[in-house]
């Protein structure tokens, strides 16, 4: 039988994985050091209240740190949920701003222009955030939480107006630089479950896809129909009409084939060279069955020249099927063992002659 490796689900290891190369580490000490800088280098604050800006320093400083540390360790941690990378992520700028609180207050009674809080509002625009809507949230809190702090000192409307309109050019800023990303990253991840060829899911694509869908008909107790489709004799094709006319015949099957499976819930993928499997859920076994057969009679009457027709005149598949199904089959087997059932069907059909469905269900096998 044919090894089918697992695919193990690749979301927050990719978002792990992309926390660090995206520096996040040096943001978060790029922050701290124009934190510190705005203390040591504010004459004007520190002559006037230094004794009331120091421990609010030492305290910036040592959440800064005990982030740093638990976010190093978090990250050398396999599996860690998104969710928790962000919790941990906002409380640390929740906490560093509420240190910030009297660097913003004191600004406005010594500076006619928010320096301080434009420093803060760099670091602010440093951090990646993961969507729209959040970015908007956190731009807003800032805006009107500075406009309040800076309104005790009752500054020039000048000033008012600075901070309004520098909390909506970082907000700007912030969508277009971290926007980029976001839609990258998003492009990515769609490149990586896509085979190149046929524009169908890849392998990689399909096995996760299979295995939510499967777990859903286990729960809703549905048949979840698995099937392997090879396509019959098509190294003769390629040597017949060369390779051009392969990738075109590849091309067409799987067209075909998401034809036949065509609801939003099937899954149809190449699982490698002129193989391709899907993944579907289905009302019985005889609609497992009556499926196969009809996208087998759909390549055969798609009228492409086969490259040898010693089985028939136009390019056929053979189609091997199972299925998971309620109170028959072992809730443990999982979606490698329901493909690699399907694989052994295929085998069946191949040596039973070719441009046929053979179905195998998993209680067959214990029976013999
Ligand atoms: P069988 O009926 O037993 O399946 O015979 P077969 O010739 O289809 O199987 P075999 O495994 O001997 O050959 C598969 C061929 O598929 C060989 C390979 O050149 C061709 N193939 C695999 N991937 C591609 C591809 O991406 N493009 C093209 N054009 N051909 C491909
Ligand atoms: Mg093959
Ligand atoms: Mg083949």
């Amino acid at each position: 039988m044919r090894k089918i490796t697992d695919f193990p689900s690749p979301v927050p290891e990719e978002f792990r994985r992309f926390l660090r190369r995206s520096g996040i580490e040096k943001v978060r000490i790029i922050s701290i050091a124009i934190l510190l800088m705005v203390f040591t280098n504010d004459r004007k604050c520190v002559e006037q209240f230094g004794t009331i800006l120091l421990p609010f320093s030492v305290f910036i400083i040592a959440v800064a740190v005990i982030y740093l540390i638990i976010s190093s360790l978090l990250l050398r941690k396999n599996n860690i949920p998104q969710r928790t990378v962000e919790a941990v992520s906002l409380s640390f700028w929740c906490v560093l701003c509420t240190g910030f609180v009297p660097f913003i207050v004191l600004d406005a009674y010594v500076h006619p222009f928010p320096i301080n809080m434009t420093m803060l509002l760099l670091c602010i625009i440093m951090l990646p955030v993961p969507d729209r809507k959040n970015s908007r949230i956190i731009f807003a809190i800032f805006a009107v939480s500075n406009l309040i702090l800076a309104s005790f000192a009752k500054p020039q409307p000048s000033y008012m107006i600075a901070i309004a309109v520098m909390s909506f050019a970082g907000y700007m800023f912030s969508c277009h630089i971290h926007g980029n990303y976001i839609e990258l990253i998003n492009k990515l991840t769609e490149e990586t479950r896509t085979d190149f060829l046929t524009l169908a899911a890849n392998r990689k694509g399909g096995f996760e896809r299979a295995r939510s869908t499967l777990a859903l008909c286990k729960r809703h107790r549905h048949i979840c129909g698995f099937y392997m489709i090879d396509i019959d004799f098509f190294k003769a094709y390629n040597d017949n009409f060369g390779h051009n006319m392969g990738d075109n015949a590849l091309v067409n099957v799987a067209r075909i084939i998401q034809e036949v499976f065509a609801r939003k819930s099937d899954i149809v993928f190449r699982y490698g060279g002129e193989e391709f499997a899907v993944c579907a859920s289905v009302d019985s076994v005889e609609s497992l069955e009556n499926l196969a057969e009809k996208l087998r009679r759909a390549v055969e009457n798609a009228m492409i020249e086969a490259g040898n027709k010693s089985v028939c005149d136009t390019l056929t598949v053979s189609v091997g099927a199972t299925a998971y199904v309620p109170g028959e089959t072992d809730e443990t087997l999982d979606e490698n063992f329901m493909f690699s059932m399907a694989d052994m069907a295929l085998y069946e059909a191949k040596q039973a002659g070719r441009n046929r469905v053979v179905v195998k269900l998993v209680k067959d096998t214990a029976d013999k």
